[in-house]
């Protein structure tokens, strides 16, 4: 099974700690991966059984035309991690991202997926910007759709909220 998140609203990266909260309630092993990601946000900083997230980027905010070669390298270390961790769900928070910045390649993506899904795997990929090959592929698809967002009023990231 394929789930996917993607759309502009908020939700996305939250939906899948859910789903990774209710695996580790069922026993299950959990790898989340964050592309793109140095970060001390709340769910880095879990310790708990079956749960185990790794985030792999710059301390930096990246986009599009801020790509340096290390963030190829750290996205395809990333997928490196994904195809060898031992798991029931994986996580692949922000990969419509990576491959938006064009930091890792559809091609690879789409042979994890099969690998992981033939291992009988739960995988769960996340971030804007799906590309229609993942929709297609996904048997789970959700867009988030902003209706309205504090950000646009002027109040500033909050921890619990955004991180
Ligand atoms: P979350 O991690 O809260 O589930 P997300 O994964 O759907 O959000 P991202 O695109 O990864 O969203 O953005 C990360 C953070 O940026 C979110 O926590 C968040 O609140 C903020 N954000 C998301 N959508 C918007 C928006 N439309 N405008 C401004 N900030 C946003
Ligand atoms: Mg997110």
């Amino acid at each position: 099974m394929i789930i996917l998140y993607t759309g502009n609203g908020k939700g996305k990266t939250t939906a899948a700690l859910g789903l990774a909260l209710r695996n580790v309630g069922h026993g299950r092993k959990v790898a989340f991966i964050q592309f793109m990601k140095q970060s001390k946000s709340g769910e880095s900083k879990v310790s708990l059984t079956g749960f185990e997230l790794k985030q792999f980027g710059r301390d930096k905010l990246l986009t599009r035309d801020t790509v340096e070669q290390v963030d190829k390298e750290l996205a395809n270390e990333a997928l490196d991690y994904a195809r060898s961790v031992k798991c029931d769900l994986l996580v692949l928070d922000e990969v419509n991202v990576a491959l938006y910045f064009g930091l890792i390649t559809l091609e690879d993506v789409l042979k994890l997926i099969d690998e992981k899904e033939r291992e009988g795997v739960l995988v769960v990929l996340t971030g804007r910007y799906a590309p229609d090959e993942l929709v297609e592929r996904a048997d789970i698809v959700t867009e988030m759709k902003e209706v309205k967002h504090a950000f646009n009023e002027g109040v500033p990231a909050q921890e619990g909220v955004e991180w």
